[in-house]
């Protein structure tokens, strides 16, 4: 199997190229396509799998396309796409691999990670970028300070190391999240967003979010 034939776009499979990758990984192979066709999933993996490009390509894809058919990615306003990280050096390292990824692209992807100037995130903010890619104290910090900052414009949203996200105080913060992501009709993000958790193992935690956020979610083993 090639990336092609996985459903990828050219211009993606073009960087993928560039960057020096031959073909997906075994994850990549099985999450990729379910992820392009919208589905929710539980994809089971570690770092090294290449379970970052599991996630990010396909939600690259559907962000492109969906700009694509309405003549410029930049006519879709608010934030389309939400990648939650437990470390800020995950988060960094996933804010990079966006750019690689969707290089020339005409995609935008926004780090919001503790231990930086709040000013400069709420500028990045204001640029309107497609893609957030935080940890979750300094995103509930940022969400409860730009009140006019909406959801419903979220399309997909990924929790990243899921096991790691549900732990101690991380797990605190990462449940206000999830709370205000998906318990409030309103505000939160819409009925259809789809949903990814990726992670090692799968502590119970991670099953109750699963039956109670998820819809018929796919299962990646590997
Ligand atoms: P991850 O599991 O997401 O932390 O990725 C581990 C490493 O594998 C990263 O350095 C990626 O650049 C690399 N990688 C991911 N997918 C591929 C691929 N299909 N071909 C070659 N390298 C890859």
């Amino acid at each position: 199997g090639s990336f092609e034939s996985l459903g990828l776009n050219n211009a993606l499979v073009s960087n993928l190229k560039h960057m020096g990758y031959g073909f997906p990984t075994p994850v990549q192979r099985k999450s990729i396509p379910p992820l392009l066709r919208g589905k929710d999933a539980v994809i089971m993996a570690r770092t090294g799998s290449g379970k970052t490009a599991a996630f990010l390509l396909p939600t690259l894809n559907k962000l492109y396309l969906d700009g694509v058919t309405r003549g410029s990615a930049k006519l879709v306003s608010g934030i389309r796409c939400i990648v939650i990280s437990p470390t800020r050096e995950l988060a960094v390292q996933t804010y990079n691999f966006f750019k690689k990824y969707s290089k020339g692209l005409n995609l935008k992807a926004c780090l919001l990670v503790g231990g930086e100037p709040f000013e400069n995130q709420f500028a990045a903010i204001a640029t309107n970028p497609d893609a957030v890619i935080a940890t979750p104290g300094r995103l509930l910090q940022i969400l409860d300070q730009i009140t006019y900052l909406r959801l419903q414009s979220v399309e997909s949203v990924i929790l990243d190391e899921g096991d790691r996200l549900f732990e101690g105080n991380l797990g605190k913060d990462t449940r206000k999240l999830i709370e205000l992501f998906f318990d409030s009709p309103s505000s939160g993000v819409s009925y259809t967003c789809q949903k990814i958790l990726v992670s090692a193992t799968l502590p119970e935690a991670l099953v109750d979010f699963a039956q109670l956020n998820m819809h018929d979610p796919v299962f990646v083993r590997l």
